[in-house]
This record gives structure tokens, C-alpha cells and sequence, in this order.
């Protein structure tokens, strides 16, 4: 029989690994939190219209990435591809909009998209992400710019770069896409596959292609910020102006437009450097999505977010697997006595100490060698068939390789003691 594997680009985190994604995830909560986002969590799988109405049909996840699939009842359902699609759709459904001017959420979880794997490159990944409805900026889009990179600072990460652009609104976009296809269209048959497709479909993602060729044909291409109109124009400006203020650096990057269809004005993106990053070097993603709410049947109601990936954090941040610990564990040098090692088991956890014990009934040595090397406790109770007559328990301090004997009832109170003056 062939032996079942997980599914290609889908990774399992093993728990010696859990520790540093719980780091991260932590760390997001807190900031997040600080800044006043609460979290939320929307189903995985949502209607595949969904994403396609706010996504954009001439994208790449649209295109070519969506698990999608007709369930039971004959309804087109897929699997999340990203977690703005979900938020928005669960703001509208409960008609948020009506009970508060300002939503500010976070979400955090994976992600599925059919893409080739590469190392940070992931079929199912994780994304951290926020998303503020109601505020259109420029101050909330730097302060979230900023939130990221305070993040990123706090989890260690140093060596990043902040790209802003912005993508106008109304008519900017068109003006500019048609200045864009009237610059690569003569060069056509030189553009790649896609490309040539998307010159009628959606020429701006061509600045996004990988290919060779088509950033050749690009670099001469006009720039988007010189397609803004006044306000749009000042909006930028004013969140230039905010993270000088915040002294948060970044780098005006025209050419930024990200391979979703829903953004306007503001886009940004943060880049870090080293670590095993290789080439998939953003780690997080986000922009304005003004028209979003909307064009899913809200109200109008401006809104930013964006989403890191925990997978290239981790890439980037390194740091060693490391094993649960225990504080204590508990022996029996009689099979006899696991009973009486399951209650106490059970009292030490009831006083918040984190206790476990092999009650297989093997060997009392092996019991004691697994406590020391495998459990790292700190301390192991070990009973025996005479102590337990006269009501004591042999208490070993591994660290002090000392040993005694203590009264069954004391036991939760020194072991606690112990753990404490250890910590
Ligand atoms: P996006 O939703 O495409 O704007 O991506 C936001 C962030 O999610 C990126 O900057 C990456 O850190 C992460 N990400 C996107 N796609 C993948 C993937 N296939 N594997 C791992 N991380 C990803």
C-alpha cells in the first residue's frame, strides 16, 4: 500500500516547531490589540463568486490558483485564497457599517492557493492581517504601515524596506491603464503569454510579471503617480507626510500594483532581506480598497488592510525548534501505584503546574531517564510502595541532584515553591 503524504505545497508544523509560530502569532495579537484591532474569524470556505467579484477575474489567484469545487448541494465553493474577500463579505452580512463609523479587525490563518511551491512559496500558508473599515486615511494607512514595522522590529526582523505607492481612484486608473497599454502595445509579440492576454484584460498587472521581457518592456513605462488627480494626489502625499512624522522609512515605488484587482490609492508592501527568505522576499502586503464594500453590496465605506505571512517571518526570523517542557514529572516504582500517580497528576495540574508522567508501567529508570531528557522537568515525584504506606512522596530536584522525602499532603505546595524560586 503507498503511503499517504500531505497534499504538495501544504506543510505540517510539528510541535518542537509551534513554539516560534505561537512567538509570532503572539506577538500580532499584541500589537494588534494595542492598536484596538479585534479579531475575527470567517469560514475557509466561502462562495467562489466571492472572490471573484472582489479579486478580479484577470488575477492570477483567479485565474489560476482557487481550490475551487462543487460541493453536494451543487454550490461553487472555494477555498479562501486570502482573508479581505471574507472580512468584507461578514461586515456587510451583519450590516456592521450601522452600528459603528470605525471597525477595526484582525484575522489570522491559512491561506490556499494553487501556486508553484517554492520555499516561502506555500499552497496552504498562514496570514496575519488586519483590516480597518470607515477611516479613508492617509493617518490610519501610515499608522498601519507603522504597526508593521513595529511588529516586524519587535520578532526581530531589521533589515526591511517599505514600499509605498498609490493607485489613484475613479478615473486615475483608467487614464493611466490606457497610457500604459498605448506604451506596451506596439511591443506586443514581445510581451510573454500572459501578458499579451492581460494587455486587454488588465494591463496594469503586467508591471507585476516576473518575466524577463516583460519588466524590460515596463521600465520605460509611465509612471501611476503621474496620473493623479489633486486629491488623490494630496492623499499621498499625506501619508508621506505622516510616516516622516513617525520616522518610519519607506520608498516611493511607482511601479508597485500588487496582484489584486480591489485596491485603490493607497498600496504598500514590506520587504526584508536574509535570513532563508530567497526570493520570495515580501512579507507583507496591503493597501486601500475604497470601492470593496460597495461592489459586494455595502455601503460605501473606505477601508484599508493588509496580511503578512507567518511562513516568511519564520523563514526570515530563524531560532531553534524546542520541545515542551514540563515542570514536574511523576514516577511509580510499582505498576501497582499509577492510580495513585493519576491523582496526584491530576492535583499538580489543578495548581496550574504543568505535570505528566508515563503510566505505561515500565521500568521506574526509564521513567526517570524520559522525565530528565525528554519532559526537561525540573523536578520528578517518584512513588513507592513503602512511602506510599507512611503517606510520603520521594521528591528528586533535578537541578540540584538532591532528593527528599515530603508529606503526600505538602507535595503540591513544594513542588510549586520549587518551579517559582526556578523560574
Ligand atoms: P497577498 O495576499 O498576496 O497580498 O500576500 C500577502 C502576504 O502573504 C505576502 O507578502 C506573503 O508574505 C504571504 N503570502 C502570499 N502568498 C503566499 C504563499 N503562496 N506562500 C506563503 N506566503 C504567501
Amino acid at each position: 500500500m503507498t503511503t499517504l503524504r500531505a497534499v504538495k505545497g501544504m506543510n505540517d508544523v510539528l510541535p518542537e516547531a509551534l513554539p516560534r509560530w505561537r512567538r509570532v502569532e503572539a506577538a500580532f495579537r499584541a500589537i494588534t490589540a494595542r492598536h484596538g484591532y479585534a479579531e475575527v474569524r470567517t469560514p475557509i470556505v466561502e462562495p467562489t463568486q466571492l472572490f471573484i467579484r472582489s479579486i478580479g477575474e484577470a488575477t492570477d489567484i483567479v485565474e489560476k490558483e482557487m481550490y475551487t469545487f462543487v460541493d453536494k448541494g451543487d454550490d461553487m465553493l472555494t477555498l479562501r485564497p486570502e482573508g479581505t474577500a471574507s472580512a468584507v463579505r461578514a461586515y456587510i452580512e451583519h450590516a456592521v457599517h450601522g452600528r459603528e463609523p470605525i471597525s477595526k479587525w484582525s484575522y489570522l490563518g491559512p491561506m490556499f492557493r494553487r501556486e508553484r511551491p517554492a520555499r516561502g512559496r506555500y499552497r496552504q500558508f498562514w496570514q496575519a492581517g488586519v483590516e480597518c473599515f470607515g477611516d479613508g486615511g492617509p493617518f490610519v494607512d501610515a499608522e498601519m504601515i507603522d504597526m508593521v514595522v513595529t511588529l516586524l522590529g519587535e520578532l526581530g526582523v531589521q533589515d526591511l524596506e517599505v514600499l509605498v505607492n498609490s493607485l489613484g481612484s475613479g478615473d486615475t486608473r483608467d487614464r493611466y491603464r490606457e497610457a500604459l497599454t498605448a506604451h506596451l502595445a506596439p511591443h506586443r509579440d514581445r510581451l510573454s503569454e500572459d501578458s499579451q492576454r492581460r494587455l486587454a484584460s488588465n494591463p496594469l498587472r503586467i508591471l507585476d510579471s516576473k518575466s524577463p521581457a516583460d519588466q524590460e518592456l515596463c521600465a520605460g513605462a509611465p509612471d501611476l503617480v503621474d496620473f493623479l488627480g489633486p486629491e488623490d494626489r494630496a492623499h499621498f502625499e499625506g501619508l508621506q507626510g505622516a510616516l516622516r512624522a513617525l520616522g518610519t522609512p519607506f520608498r516611493v515605488a511607482p511601479r508597485l500594483v500588487r496582484g489584486l484587482d480591489y485596491y485603490s490609492r493607497t498600496l504598500f508592501e514590506v520587504q526584508g532581506r536574509g535570513g532563508e527568505l530567497g526570493a520570495q522576499n515580501t512579507l507583507c502586503g496591503g493597501g486601500r480598497y475604497d470601492g470593496l464594500v460597495r461592489t459586494l453590496g455595502g455601503p460605501d465605506v473606505p477601508s484599508i488592510g493588509f496580511a503578512m505571512g507567518i511562513e516568511r517571518i519564520l523563514l526570515l526570523t530563524g531560532g531553534a525548534d524546542t520541545a515542551p517542557t514540563v515542570d514536574v514529572a511523576v514516577a511509580v516504582a510499582d505498576a501497582s501505584l499509577r492510580e495513585e500517580a493519576l491523582v496526584l497528576l491530576r492535583d499538580l495540574r489543578a495548581a496550574g503546574l504543568v505535570a505528566d508522567g508515563d503510566l505505561r508501567g515500565g521500568s521506574l529508570k526509564s521513567q526517570l531517564r524520559r522525565a530528565a531528557d525528554k519532559l526537561g522537568a525540573r523536578a520528578v515525584l517518584v512513588l513507592g510502595p513503602a512511602e506510599s504506606e507512611r503517606g510520603v512522596v520521594q521528591l528528586k530536584d533535578l537541578a540540584a541532584h538532591s532528593q527528599s522525602e515530603i508529606p503526600r499532603a505538602e507535595v503540591v505546595l513544594r513542588v510549586q515553591a520549587l518551579v517559582r524560586e526556578s523560574k
